[in-house]
């Protein structure tokens, strides 16, 4: 985070400028961009996390229970549910930014 009084560049996580120690806290405490970027990413990470967990349920219930006649093994249903996983957190990442706008 770069100082505002002395334009020190310090880490991301320093409470005080190294060079001239004034309290940067606030800086983390307002909305600046670094602070919504990292809200953002983990909003996006959850987001996705949680779409490919419903997304690989949500297939395998589908092949195991619920279509009739579906005949596969136990390790063809995983492959095809990972594929439901990846599809579900894509979904969750545009619900995120369907979310955002
Ligand atoms: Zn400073």
């Amino acid at each position: 985070m770069q100082c505002p009084v002395c334009n020190h560049l310090n880490s991301a996580t320093d409470v005080r400028c190294f060079q001239c120690r004034t309290t940067l806290i606030q800086e983390a405490v307002g909305h600046s961009d670094s602070y919504r970027k990292t809200t953002g990413a983990l909003d996006a990470r959850m987001y996705s996390g949680v779409g490919a967990f419903f997304g690989f349920f949500l297939v395998a219930a589908l092949l195991k229970f619920i279509l009739p006649g579906v005949n596969l093994g136990d390790g063809e249903i995983y492959t095809i549910s990972a594929v439901g996983a990846g599809i579900g957190g894509l979904i969750g990442r545009a619900l995120l930014r369907a979310r955002m706008k």
